[in-house]
């Protein structure tokens, strides 16, 4: 089986003042091609700040990162985001307000002739139960149908890799409880590799065939 993500004893922090902070020290993790890896831990752990080097928004001080077998971040290497050929969901990533349900999907998807772009848009929004709301607008959507589509938006350009920050916090239990699982299908059924950010274990274990867990500054792995 292939790595689709390999992060050998990454150090990330943050200048404060004069000061340099370590915010996670030494991490190392391995996903393989088709697999949904989780970072688990509180709050404050380092979660985000370890998604955001991954995607490119954060700069590593020690170690390196691999994406495939590409090297895209170490102490002095630093391939842009927009060239890692990673698929972002991220709490703070709402929907475009201003774009209807299927122009937000292909929004990824401009380069591409205008026929397959609306293939593809058509194919994910069925795979989401959401074909009939094409036109629909992101307020015109419930939460849940909000979240769907945001996850085929990230979907839609096939990335090697997809990020999902906490992706389901902003739910109430009961919709969070099935989207839960309808995200795990639809990633299985894609054959996409994603790693997961949560602090909910039940999510942890419910979405990810392993599970890292993120505290004091460090990275402990095991399957889940
Ligand atoms: P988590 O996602 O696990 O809740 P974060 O990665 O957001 O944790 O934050 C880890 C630590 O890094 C926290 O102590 C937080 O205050 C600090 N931190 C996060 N972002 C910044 C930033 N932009 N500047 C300085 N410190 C930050
Ligand atoms: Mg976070």
């Amino acid at each position: 089986m292939s790595v689709a993500l390999r992060l050998e004893g990454v150090r990330l922090g943050y200048e404060l003042g004069h000061e340099f902070h370590t915010v996670v020290d030494d991490a190392s993790l391995t996903l393989d091609a088709g697999r949904i890896g989780c970072l688990l831990g509180p709050s404050g752990g380092g979660k985000s700040t370890l998604l955001r080097a991954i995607a490119g928004f954060e700069p590593v001080r020690a170690g390196r990162i691999l994406i495939g077998d590409r090297v895209v971040a170490s102490a002095n290497v630093s391939v842009a985001p927009e060239r890692r050929s990673v698929g972002l969901m991220f709490q703070e990533y709402a929907l475009f307000p201003h774009l209807t349900a299927a122009q937000n999907v292909g929004f990824g998807l401009r380069k591409w002739s205008r026929a397959e772009r609306d293939a593809r848009v058509l194919e994910l929004l069925e795979l989401v139960g959401l074909a009939a709301a094409g036109g629909r607008y992101p307020h015109e959507l419930s939460g849940g149908q909000q979240q769907r589509i945001a996850l085929v938006r990230a979907l839609a350009p096939r990335p090697a890799l997809l990020l999902l920050d906490e992706p389901f916090s902003n739910l109430d239990a009961q919709t969070r409880e099935r989207l839960v699982v309808e995200v795990r299908d639809i990633l299985r059924a894609a054959g996409q590799t994603a790693l997961l950010v949560t602090h909910n274990e039940a999510e942890a274990a419910a979405l990810a065939d392993q599970v890292s867990t993120v505290g004091h500054g460090r990275l402990e792995n095991r399957a889940a």
